[in-house]
């Protein structure tokens, strides 16, 4: 689960991690509105989930609330790397002394977290990685031993700072690790974190939180008003939709019309278990993706019940308005019940998914 930049911002906040002051606005009047509340110097910050967006133009300086609006309308008209801008971060305009870099993650080839810290921070890390290795403190953390107070300052002396600084910066490190820990994080970082006269400020924020834990956290849950993913949808370049249950499953649909020399149009993966609902809903997610002209569906039933997939497919079948040629491999758990429904609605099956393959291809040749 990703957090926008607001809205790991409030969970910063709640751990005591200083931000600038902010909200959040839906349209150029909201905007304007807000600007001319706060009474002060503002920076518009698109709202995006994907990285650099202030080299792609995201971020804005208004000069005055007229300017506000127009700019506002600009960034709510962008698209940065594919993702539509849909809200702005108003936030109070910081007078920058100085940036720093802070981040916890993941090293999976050490199987622990580690700190990234650096005191050349608003650049690209990756960047400033190739340029100036040295520049960049990296430090393991064991995980089974309790981070204390006196490794985050050991932390920031290393990264150079100025000896008033260290005692300082030592403690936001300290409250990200600890962020970071109690969230069951992949990532928490900030980048830039500023100093300003009024002390060291986190102007970003990017978290992101192991979706497996999420059952762990409710409260963040609903404080974003997040809604987990049903399954995973990946869109392609071919026109035969491949749904499957499971990931294994589903890659080796792929395969089959590769193999037969089709192209996939979707991955989608219905996962273990899933209900008539879902069913349905997964064949309207590929109907409404315009490239497709045949699904190729294909239930190897487990957990997932073969007479569950069966009715999904009736009722998404009766509520969609397109044509559509569906080729349905269908076996494994209640599968004599499955096929008994598809065959009192006229609905023809395989029960090989080579057959169903081979044939979802030869359909889709005959379309084209
Ligand atoms: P990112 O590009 O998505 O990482 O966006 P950031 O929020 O990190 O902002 C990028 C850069 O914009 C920062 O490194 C700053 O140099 C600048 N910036 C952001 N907020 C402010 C601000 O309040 N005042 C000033 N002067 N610069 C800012
Ligand atoms: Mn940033």
């Amino acid at each position: 689960m990703k957090f926008f930049e607001y809205q790991g911002k409030k969970i910063f906040k709640k751990e005591g991690i200083p931000i600038l002051e902010g909200h959040v606005a839906n349209s150029p009047e909201d905007v304007v509105e807000i600007v001319t509340e706060m009474g002060k110097p503002v920076v518009l910050k698109a709202q995006v989930l994907v990285g650099g967006r202030g080299k792609a133009g995201g971020i804005k300086f208004p000069e005055k609330p007229g300017d506000a609006f127009q700019k506002a309308n600009e960034l709510l008209n962008m698209e940065i790397k594919g993702e539509h801008v849909k809200q702005l971060l108003v936030e109070e305009k910081a007078n920058i002394l100085n940036e720093f870099f802070i981040s916890v993650s993941i090293d999976r080839s050490q199987k622990s977290p580690v700190i990234i810290a650096s005191k050349e921070g608003g650049v690209d890390i990756e960047d400033l990685a190739r340029i100036s290795p040295e520049k960049i403190i990296k430090s393991h953390i064991n995980p089974l031993n309790e981070f204390l107070p006196y490794q985050a300052r050991e932390i920031a002396r290393k990264m150079g700072v100025e000896t008033s600084l260290i005692q300082p910066l030592g403690n936001i490190i300290f409250k990200l690790y600890t962020l970071f820990d109690k969230y069951d994080a992949q990532i928490a970082e900030i980048n830039p974190l500023i100093l300003t006269d009024d002390g060291l400020i986190a102007a970003d924020s990017k978290l992101e939180i192991e979706d497996d834990s999420i059952f762990r956290h409710k409260e963040l849950v609903q404080l974003i008003n997040y809604k987990p993913k049903e399954f995973a949808f990946v869109k392609l370049d071919g026109d035969i939709a491949v749904i499957g249950n499971g990931a294994g499953l589903t890659l080796t649909g792929m395969d089959m019309i590769n193999l037969y020399g089709g192209k996939p149009a979707t991955f989608l993966d219905i996962g273990g278990g899933a209900s008539e609902k879902t069913i349905k809903k997964a064949l309207d997610m590929v109907l409404n993706y315009p490239p497709v002209k045949v699904v190729f569906l294909n239930v190897l039933g487990g957990i997932t019940r073969a007479d569950d997939v069966a009715k999904g497919v009736i009722s998404a079948l009766n509520t969609t308005k397109r044509d559509v040629h569906i080729v349905i491999r269908l076996t494994g758990t209640n599968e004599a019940e499955g096929q008994e429904i598809l065959k009192r609605a006229n609905i023809p099956f395989e029960v090989s998914m080579e057959e169903a393959a081979k044939k979802a291809v030869e359909i889709c040749s005959k379309i084209n």
